[in-house]
């Protein structure tokens, strides 16, 4: 039976879902203000993997991830672009989206956008006001974490180190500053002269971050959610504000079980900005298959920091490869004629060993989600894959196995595209374009020329640009 750890509750809890069969689950998604790094992707790598084993396990799982389109860093960062928030907020959106791709992972039940859902905060934030639960000031309404007696109760915080006096407009702010936080600002100047506002009943303004999430949450999956997922920097104070407000508005538990996901380090060093050493997803992806990044992600238990190094990432390549010749040399056994149709001892050896594999696998991810443990079944189940059908194996046999082995791989989203070339194409065609270029440069357009016409003649179409040339394939 799988069992998960909860943040709330400090411990491994058997899961039970609220209603029987169906798991209702939702993850903090990004805010698109820059595309994200190889840490947030570690959480959205692991919202996959919990989907794809609830499913394995016969759950019908309804997810939900949002988008953060307008908070603080979104309206900062459109400004500084000069550009309008849509537009900007649009473009973070696609590239997330093509990450989401490019690593395989499957697409949630649902990504609502923030500001799609404004009607829905006003009213949630008026039910709040309602119950006494939030205040008006001057700047916005601001939740008044005095009147929820649990607050608190996710991080542990420290709650004597509040000052009354102080309320918190940012939408992040550390865990030393437990304090009142904004449910709804009030524009700013520069908001209203970008036309960055919503009408409400406390005046033109726009919501806070934390809202969103109780808002769309609840909207789409009811008052009490199965799962809720993040990375641990989100559990103060986003998290502890989600139950603020939720909670406090319907009285009911939010979530049953809170998964929190560990920080990613890259080369011992706490990744942020000011170290300036944050690593976008593609940047990874140009040095590293997306198999091997997530074979990396899933090296170590998600409640476990990991730390991305040159060295760790090579051997994420070469692991992944050894579990992907396996396919190849099975495929290829059983594409060779049959020598062996009889079912002696050593087909009932093989078949046992299989079965005793898939156990090993299914137990470690049903004791919360343990990708390291499961993993290692994997590397064993891929040497007895490959000493078999390296003998004389019986055909229907091998496949018995082959199948287990690729179903259990697909649950980690391992090896799924071993047969596009999806990736190394890109590059290529990226390195054709970059050759073009200098040719043009260099006024070679007899070379540049005779590349877009042969490119043509296959079906890749390059288009000159003010920002540069593009490549797209022929429909
Ligand atoms: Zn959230």
């Amino acid at each position: 039976m799988l069992k998960l750890y909860d943040t709330l509750t400090r411990e491994k809890r058997p899961f039970v879902p609220l209603e029987p069969g169906k798991v209702r689950m939702y993850v903090c998604g990004p805010t698109v203000y820059a595309e994200p790094h190889i840490g947030n992707f570690r959480v959205f790598v692991m919202g996959d993997v919990v989907r794809r084993w609830l499913e394995y396990r016969g759950y019908d799982v309804f997810y939900v991830m949002n988008i953060t389109d307008i908070d603080d860093k979104t309206i900062r960062d459109s400004g500084r672009e000069g550009v309008t928030l849509k537009e900007f907020t649009e473009r973070y959106t696609r590239i997330f989206l093509q990450g989401l791709d490019r690593m395989n992972i499957k697409r949630a039940t649902l990504y609502p956008k923030a500001t799609e859902h404004i009607d829905d905060m006003i009213k949630f934030i008026e039910g709040l006001l309602k119950k006494g639960l939030a205040y008006v000031a001057s700047d916005g309404v601001y939740y008044d974490i005095d009147k929820f007696p649990g607050y608190g109760k996710l991080s542990r915080i420290d709650l004597s180190k509040v000052r009354k006096t102080e309320r918190m407009l940012a939408d992040e702010y550390d865990k030393e500053s437990p304090q009142d936080f904004a449910l709804w600002k009030r524009s700013t100047p520069e908001e209203l002269r970008r036309g960055i506002y919503y009408d409400s009943p406390w005046g033109p303004g726009r919501p806070g971050w934390h809202i969103e999430c109780s808002v769309m949450s609840q909207k789409y999956l009811g008052e009490t959610l199965d799962i809720h997922m993040g990375g641990e920097d989100l559990i103060f104070p986003h998290h502890e504000n989600e139950i603020a407000q939720s909670e406090g508005l319907t009285g009911k538990p939010f979530v049953r079980y809170w998964l929190h996901v560990a920080f990613l380090k890259i080369r011992g060093e706490k990744m942020s900005k000011s170290l300036g050493n944050i690593i976008r997803i593609s940047e990874a992806l140009r040095d590293y298959s997306p198999d091997a990044l997530r074979y990396f992600y899933l090296s170590a238990h998600y409640r476990r920091q990991i730390d991305y190094t040159d060295e760790v990432m090579e051997g994420a390549e070469a692991a992944v490869r050894r579990l992907g010749n396996t396919l190849s040399i099975v495929e290829d056994a059983l594409r060779q004629p049959e020598e062996k149709l009889s079912y002696d001892d050593e087909e009932q050896r093989f078949l046992e060993e299989i079965k005793t594999l898939k156990h090993r696998f299914e137990a470690s991810m049903d004791d919360d989600l343990d990708t390291h443990g499961a993993i290692d079944a994997l590397h064993a189940m891929s040497k007895t894959l490959n000493t078999y059908a390296e003998g004389r194996p019986n055909k229907g046999v091998l496949l018995r196995g082959y199948e287990v082995y690729r179903r259990l791989l697909s649950t980690l989203g391992l090896l799924e595209r071993r047969e596009e070339t999806g990736e190394l194409l890109e590059r290529a065609l990226n390195l054709i374009v970059e050759v073009r270029e200098r040719l043009r440069a260099e006024r070679r357009y007899e070379l540049s020329d005779w590349i877009r016409e042969e490119l043509r003649s296959i079906g890749v179409i390059l288009e000159d640009t003010p920002k540069g040339t593009r490549w797209r394939i022929e429909a």
